[in-house]
């Protein structure tokens, strides 16, 4: 048996930061006024820039180039979108092996990846029965379609040939939704761009998905886990720099039935229906393709078992927020001083 030493709070007690247990060096430079902020709606969702840069002149191209990054990934991933390539797959793939570009062969390969890694908690086929909801429209399957969708639910019919590059699927009526993943794999395209136009000091986020590129100049950005039931109020206050974070809440997309249970939309491959248990999850990782996946599955398998597979790997932290309000840690992170306001032990 493995035993897990982690933190455990309630939400509400004193703890406004959390910091890497690897350390931060924390200088105190001025901000300097250079900084540049942009944004935009793609993938259904708020893109925020903001980049440091002297060069004035080099600011706007470099906002246009970065967001045109989310509009071309969301034309090449969308499954709303019927010319996307991920819908042409889904047409497809069932007939032959179907030769795909090296994005969405990559954003494959990662979500299979994270699929062993949480023993199908995260699974991109879950589309198969996930296209039968509608949040906005409070529609959700009945019971008869979820019986005769969830048999196409399994990412292992899904077949990825790497030296063709082509993905086939094992049977017919599979539909792959790369919901849980595409925008980390946005946000990381993005993050290159900067890169390769000199950046060195920015933040980029695609709804929950950010990465920081660099420090704040000096000093670290301040990323706020917010509080999955008051709208404005962060949870806890996490000082990084030079990492990705990703955060799945049962409070994006989501509708309260009539008998008052929500629905919402991170749905279990197992029974085609809203996870219940959590409310929100933030992975703190090195990319944001892995840490987009690993928030949704971590979302679905609950703090124990998520926490569980998130200590096995290197260099990943989690927040797991659970339906009662306790906020669960990854051993990677403390508070500040460690005697504050926590409780830690195996449990
Ligand atoms: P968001 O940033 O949109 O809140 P998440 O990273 O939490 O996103 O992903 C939620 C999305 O993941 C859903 O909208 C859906 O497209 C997809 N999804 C839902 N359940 C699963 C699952 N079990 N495995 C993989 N993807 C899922
Ligand atoms: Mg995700």
């Amino acid at each position: 048996m493995v035993t897990i030493k982690r933190w455990t709070f309630e939400l509400g007690s004193t703890l406004p930061f959390l910091v890497l247990a690897t350390g931060l060096a924390i200088f105190s430079m001025p901000a300097s006024a250079d900084w540049y902020r942009f944004s935009d709606t793609a993938m259904t969702t708020p893109i925020e820039l903001e980049f440091w840069t002297e060069d004035k002149k080099l600011a706007d191209r470099v906002g246009e180039e970065v967001l045109a990054v989310f509009h071309q990934v969301d034309a090449q991933m969308s499954r709303y979108r019927e010319d996307s390539e991920v819908s042409r797959l889904n047409r497809n793939a069932a007939n032959g092996p179907v030769a795909v570009s090296d994005g969405l062969f990559e954003v494959l390969e990662k979500a299979r990846e994270v699929s062993i890694l949480s023993d199908g908690a995260f699974d991109i086929t879950f589309g198969s029965v996930g296209y039968l909801y509608d949040f906005r429209a409070g529609k959700r399957p009945t019971e008869e379609e979820l019986r005769s969708g969830l048999p196409q639910v399994n990412f292992r019919d899904v077949i990825l040939d790497q030296d063709a590059q082509t993905v086939e699927f094992r049977q017919a009526g599979i539909r792959v939704d790369l919901g849980g993943i595409a925008k980390g794999y946005a946000v990381d395209l993005g993050i290159k761009r900067l890169v390769s136009l000199g950046i060195r000091h920015a933040r980029l986020s695609a709804g929950g998905d950010m990465r920081l590129l660099g420090d704040k100049r000096g000093r670290p950005w301040y990323v706020g886990i917010r509080d999955p039931r008051v709208e404005g109020r962060n949870a806890v206050v996490l000082p990084l720099k030079d990492t990705a974070v990703s955060t799945s809440g049962d409070y994006e997309r989501f509708f309260v039935d009539e008998a008052g249970d929500r629905v919402h939309h991170i749905l279990s491959p197992e029974t085609g229906k809203s996870v219940q248990g959590v409310q929100s999850v933030t992975i703190i990782g090195e990319d944001a393709l892995t840490t987009d996946g690993l928030s949704t599955a971590v979302f679905v398998l609950g703090p124990a078992r998520g926490l569980e597979m998130v200590e096995r790997l290197a260099g990943i932290d989690v927040v797991v927020i659970d339906d009662q309000r306790m906020m669960h840690v990854s051993e990677g992170l403390v508070p500040p001083q460690s005697d504050q306001g926590g409780t830690s032990g195996p449990d």
